[in-house]
């Protein structure tokens, strides 16, 4: 998963940024509103972590252009005041959901794992066929068999049980999944694949390489076109 932060406190966004890629999302930042804005507008993200008072444009007008451009990427806004007033303010801009700092980095971890779920997930769980992904507890299983995953192995996973029967593209599960830019030349990412699909598909029921293209997890049984 792909967060923007858009946060102008220097210590504020190096805290986040840490804890965030431990838990194993992959995080942009930009200090300013209007840079954040060209990101939120040119990138592809999952989930963007907006300030309110932000230099070269605040968060309210950087949100409300983020609707008026059509993404509905899900928007958690951080506030450092707790009025009624600034919080309608933040809802009406277009903002999914809101933090009052000083926040608590557990609450944080939670909302985010919140608006992520809306989008696709039932619950806790990531579901395709009878393979099982809980997102609270990491806990990953296949035909009720527990399979232990390391932690970029479950962020893989994550990814592609949230574009079920999309093919994925290997420079996108590097920008998702690993964070740094795609290199055709490495098959880092097909031998994290290749080692996700030992342990949890070793028959490619669900998990499909499309040759030249890049990954597919289908909802129902195929056959694999490799
Ligand atoms: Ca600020």
């Amino acid at each position: 998963m792909r967060i923007l932060l858009i946060e102008d406190e220097k210590r504020l966004v190096a805290f986040l940024r840490k804890g965030l890629r431990e838990e194993s999302y992959a995080v942009d930042s930009s200090a300013n509103g209007a840079e954040g804005l060209e990101l939120a507008r040119h990138g592809e993200y999952d989930l963007i972590i907006l300030d309110i008072a932000l230099p070269a444009m605040d968060g309210l007008t950087v949100c409300r252009e983020i609707r008026a451009a059509g993404l509905a990427t899900p928007v958690l806004m951080l506030t450092a005041r707790d009025r009624v007033e600034d919080r309608v303010k933040g809802l009406d801009s277009g903002a999914d959901d809101y933090l009052v700092k000083p926040f608590a980095f557990d609450e944080l971890l939670a909302r985010i794992r919140a608006l992520l779920r809306r989008q696709s997930a039932v619950g806790d769980e990531l579901v395709c066929g009878t393979i099982r992904l809980n997102l609270k507890t990491h806990n990953a299983s296949r035909d009720g068999r527990p399979v232990e995953l390391t932690a970029r192995e479950f962020a893989l996973l994550e990814f592609l049980l949230r574009h079920p029967d999309e093919v994925i593209s290997r420079s996108r599960i590097a920008d998702h999944v690993w964070n740094f830019p795609y290199d055709s030349e490495s098959n880092v990412i097909d031998v994290f694949v290749n080692r996700l699909r030992s342990k949890l598909d070793p028959d490619h029921d669900y998990l499909t390489t499309i040759r030249g293209e890049g990954y597919r997890i289908s909802r129902v049984h195929s056959t694999d076109d490799e």
